[in-house]
């Protein structure tokens, strides 16, 4: 069971969480738990690391420890009165090693990958503890561990590592034996290398933690314990009676996350999937509400058409040239200059004419895409490279689409009824997944039309 960083924002908030791993516990259910930092700490440990090299004193450190301290300290009083005195020292000798690695990071004026990383991991050190004492305070006995004592090994890729195949080995030799006589309570989000240097997985990573853990203990089930009531049809702030639904498949909620729905991080699912482990995604806040289930392939729903995402920031870019046509290469150019800068490309969709390429990036890549593209007009492997950022995403998702003809048509028929422009269309094999691109005044009408279109406010009849 993972709690994210709202289900943990207080000690009355840990009150809640306490219940229900109690009620698992009291049913004789083995139990492993992955926690983030509470709410807010790991932005707030982004924006001081980032800023240290550049400011001119280190003043904005002793502020934010302070804060660190008061709200832990009080979660703690409140969570666990009973351990003041055993986990209050381990808060305060964590508070004084991030102080430490803060003036560091100002002395040096250089903040490394390795060195953020390690400091943001400070969010879910000074939680976990809390949370360990929370249990033994009604009477669970736990045993707390950092990712890399659990087992999670990873890539040296630092702010967005990735699990490496041994993981499922190493976490069941940590907690084979542990999850018999007590409860683990693991610190999410981070990992470490083979030679034990802290990584990071990715904002959201404690969900990716928890599924990297359940495939290493073969768990039953993995639970995501969140602050709303499932995965939902859509936006709810675009789409007033966007609904949660009931079940989903592995394949659709990678769809759906890696499609900019915050619904999970991206690859979270994939060690779940691959040890067909069944995922619920639910609310500590409304718990008796079943949440959403996701499994290899849903049963209850054959709708084809599950959920919608809508993303506002993003541009396009379209690279134009009859010199392009039957020229092998010109593709990889593109990409390679585009993934030398590291800009991330979410759609991308190429007509047979060959003459024109169009991509999707996030907005904030833009001005670096540009510059990484410029060398390609000046050496004429293309003609120009025109840019667009009045532009909306939206994707559209349903296992059920693979193979079922006709929901190209639905989709475009729908949107061609609205007079809705689209600007560019992109279908992945996987055939789960059909994006296209309008104008950003158009998005949420375009969200709209296709949420009445496939009627995803209605239950289905199950
Ligand atoms: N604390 C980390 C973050 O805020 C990881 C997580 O919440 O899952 O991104
Ligand atoms: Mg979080």
């Amino acid at each position: 069971m993972k709690f994210g960083g709202t289900s943990v924002a207080d000690a009355p908030c840990i009150a809640r969480v306490v219940d229900i791993l109690e009620q698992h516990h009291k049913q004789g259910d083995e139990l492993a738990v992955v926690v983030s930092a509470q709410r807010g700490v790991t932005d707030q440990l982004i924006e001081i690391a980032t800023k240290l090299p550049e400011s001119k004193d280190a003043s904005a450190i002793e502020p934010l420890i302070q804060s660190l301290r008061t709200r832990h300290m009080t979660t703690l009083k409140g969570a666990a009165p009973d351990y003041i005195n055993e986990v209050g020292p381990i808060i305060e000798e964590r508070l004084r090693d991030l102080h430490n690695i803060l003036h560091a990071v100002h002395n040096l004026r250089e903040l490394t990958p390795r060195s953020k990383d390690y400091i943001l991991s400070y969010g879910e050190r000074l939680l976990a503890p809390i949370i360990g004492a929370a249990l033994e305070e009604r009477g669970i006995p736990s045993v707390v561990l950092d990712g890399c004592e659990a087992g999670i090994v990873t890539t040296p890729q630092h702010g967005e590592s990735t699990a490496l195949p041994d993981c499922d080995e190493r976490v069941r030799r940590r907690l084979g034996a542990v999850l018999k006589n007590s409860v683990p309570v693991i610190m999410g989000f981070m990992g470490c290398t083979t030679t034990g240097i802290v990584t990071t997985l990715g904002r959201s990573g404690s969900d990716y933690s928890a599924s990297i853990i359940g495939a290493g203990i073969d768990a039953n089930e993995i639970w995501i314990w969140t602050d709303v009531d499932g995965i939902m049809t859509s936006d709810p702030r675009v789409i007033n009676d966007a609904r949660v639904m009931p079940e989903l498949s592995y394949l659709e909620v990678m769809e759906l996350s890696f499609f900019g729905a915050k619904v999970m991080h991206p690859r979270s699912i994939e060690p779940a999937m691959r040890k067909n482990i069944l995922v619920r995604v639910k609310n500590t806040f409304n718990p008796s509400h079943p949440g959403t289930t996701i499994v290899r392939n849903q049963k209850r729903d054959d709708r084809v058409v599950k959920a919608l995402t809508y993303i506002e920031r993003v541009a396009s870019v379209n690279i134009n040239g009859a010199q392009m046509i039957g020229r092998p290469g010109v593709a990889r150019a593109i990409f390679s200059a585009l993934a030398d800068r590291e800009v991330n490309v979410m759609m991308i969709s190429q007509g047979s004419s060959e003459a024109n390429i169009s991509l999707i990036i996030d907005e904030s890549h833009l001005p670096v895409a540009t510059e990484a593209l410029a060398p390609l007009v000046k050496q004429g492997i293309v003609r120009e490279v025109i840019e667009n950022r009045n532009v909306a995403a939206v994707a559209v998702i349903g296992s059920g689409m693979v193979g079922a003809p006709g929901t190209g048509g639905r989709i475009f028929t729908a949107l061609g009824r609205e007079g809705i422009n689209v600007m560019m269309i992109s279908q992945g094999s996987c055939e789960a997944n059909i994006s296209f691109v309008v104008r950003q005044e158009d998005g949420p009408r375009a969200v709209r039309v296709l949420h009445d279109e496939f009627r995803l406010s209605e239950a289905s009849d199950e």
